[in-house]
Parts: structure tokens; C-alpha cells; sequence
């Protein structure tokens, strides 16, 4: 016997929700940083979330992030993969100060100075694109 997934987990070729990708992009595109928690609790829930595992069925909610992070892993691309992107250049993933997880960049002279744990604040470039700068 095949058992269906819960609602909250996420079928092979589906690892993010469109509905969440979209309430991203609809926020980035006004230049707000936000991210999905739950509607009962506020918990912060990751951005691949579709419904809090502990109330499911509920829309999420999406709150305006402090624009605090963290660096937890980066790797320099040394290769160039995108004509938008000049190597080298950095792949960060940070942490909001709320929890959730954010895959970015970090804007720095030198990328000798991203340090794991550094602290960073969000900011968005004139073209829109989200990114993180050291404090
Ligand atoms: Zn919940």
C-alpha cells in the first residue's frame, strides 16, 4: 500500500512550494524581507515551509524580518556560471536572526573577510537584488 504524503512535506520534483516562491518574490519585489511562520503560534518556519507541521490547513502568515542574519557556510565560485556574476564571488547561506535559513550573497571588498558566524544585515540593491552586508 502507496501512503500519501501529509500536506507538509514535499513530493519528489516539488522540494518548495510555487505558492511560497511567489510570496517571496511578491515581497522582494517591494523590497521587504520576510518570512512564513505559523498563524497560531508566530513560530518561524523555513522558506520551503508549505503549512506548520503543527497546524496544518492554516495559511501562513509572512512577517517583515528584522534584516539581522548570521553567516553559517559560504562557498567561493571561482567559475563563472551566470553572466551576472563575476567570479570570484560568494554563495553565502545566512540565518536571519528569526530562523529561517536564506541562500544569498555577502557583499564584501575582500572575500577573505566572510568569517562563519559574522554578522550581517540585509540590504537590497538598486536593481532589487536581495543581499547581505557585514555590520
Ligand atoms: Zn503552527
Amino acid at each position: 500500500m502507496t501512503q500519501k504524503p501529509a500536506d507538509n512535506t514535499h513530493p519528489a520534483g516539488s522540494w518548495i512550494d510555487t505558492d511560497t516562491v511567489e510570496k517571496f518574490h511578491y515581497f522582494m519585489d517591494r523590497r521587504e524581507l520576510r518570512y512564513p511562520c505559523c498563524p497560531i503560534t508566530g513560530t518561524a518556519l523555513g522558506y520551503t515551509a508549505r503549512q506548520c507541521p503543527s497546524h496544518p490547513g492554516q495559511d501562513l502568515n509572512w512577517l517583515p524580518a528584522s534584516g539581522g542574519a548570521t553567516l553559517e557556510s559560504f562557498v567561493i565560485y571561482h567559475q563563472r556560471y551566470s553572466p551576472d556574476f563575476e567570479p570570484p564571488y560568494n554563495v553565502a547561506m545566512v540565518a536571519l536572526d528569526e530562523g529561517p535559513l536564506l541562500v544569498t550573497t555577502v557583499l564584501v571588498d575582500d572575500l577573505a573577510a566572510l568569517k562563519i558566524g559574522m554578522k550581517l544585515v540585509c540590504n537590497f540593491e538598486p536593481a532589487g537584488r536581495l543581499v547581505f552586508l557585514p555590520t
